[in-house]
């Protein structure tokens, strides 16, 4: 694996698509919370699928979740799985260089579409142009991935502007991580690094996710009574709350059919 930085160009299809997804969706944005969920989701599945035939790739990491990571003073927005991850060439297979097959067909179809607005959150899922939807809130993508079963990891990096870098890096833990710097809000816009806001769009559009989609949120919880300090008669002198920092699922994991029809909501149906 080289060791020093490439850069290398999108191929055209690539960047028109990544064009036509950042000028369609700008009133859909929070879609690429959806896409990117979706994505860890499969490479999750993928990794226990090949744990099968060579079940010591899960290591001590078997906990398989999808964690959100959101800061409103840097103003980013990340997702992290435990998937099965990507090689140095299948990153540079995966993303950016080669348009896939569904790409064409995309395009295709958007341009055909009378309302593209309407229609091009449908057909981004269809056609599982997913990854490039961060774009549409993202100045800068930020991706560092480690395959199952390989020491080193990949880093790669785009501002969506035609080229992207690809290098070596180092990263603890088997997976994928997606860091996005978010762009400039404008008006209307979600706040996509507060809590209720991810929580929300988590509900709407990725409840149904099969592993845990986590976030760590703050939460008021009870100093336990060894804890606190008491007067002589045994009464609390101090606080006997306290705000911890917590990592909470925001998904309930169960496919739209398999709940209650009282549970579903107008937008799960719609979906
Ligand atoms: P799709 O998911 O529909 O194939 P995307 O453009 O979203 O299309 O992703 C392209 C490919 O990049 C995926 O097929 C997958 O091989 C790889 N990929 C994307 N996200 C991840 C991830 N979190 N972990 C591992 N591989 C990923």
């Amino acid at each position: 694996m080289p060791s020093k930085k490439e850069t290398h160009q999108f191929k055209t299809e690539v960047q028109q698509l990544l064009n036509l997804i950042i000028n369609s969706l700008y009133s859909n944005k929070e879609i690429f919370i959806r896409e990117l969920i979706s994505n860890a989701s499969d490479a999750i599945d993928k990794l226990r699928f090949k744990t099968q035939t060579e079940p010591e790739i899960l290591g001590k990491d078997a906990d398989f979740k999808i964690k959100i990571t959101a800061d409103g003073i840097k103003q980013t927005f990340e997702v992290a799985d435990n998937g099965i991850g990507m090689t140095h060439d299948e990153v540079l297979e995966n993303i950016g260089t080669i348009a896939k097959s569904g790409t064409g067909s995309f395009m295709e179809a958007l341009s055909l579409s009378k309302d593209k607005e309407l229609l091009a959150p449908e057909l981004i899922g269809q056609f599982g142009v997913g990854f490039y939807s961060a774009f549409i809130v993202a100045e800068k993508v930020t991706l560092i991935t480690r395959a199952a079963g390989e020491k080193t990891a990949t880093k790669w990096v785009s501002t969506g502007d035609g080229s992207f870098t690809i290098e070596e890096t180092t990263k603890a833990d088997r997976g994928t991580t997606i860091t996005l710097n978010l762009k400039k809000a404008e008006k209307g816009d979600p706040d996509f690094t507060d809590e209720w806001t991810i929580r929300g769009i988590v509900k709407q559009h990725s409840d149904f996710v099969n592993y845990p989609i986590v976030m760590d949120v703050e939460k008021e919880e009870p100093i336990p009574q060894e804890e606190q300090i008491l007067d002589s008669d045994g009464k609390p002198v101090g606080e006997t709350t306290r705000r911890v920092r917590q990592e909470e699922t925001l998904n309930s994991m169960k496919a739209i059919w398999s709940k209650s029809k009282e549970d579903v909501t107008e937008d799960e149906y719609k979906e």
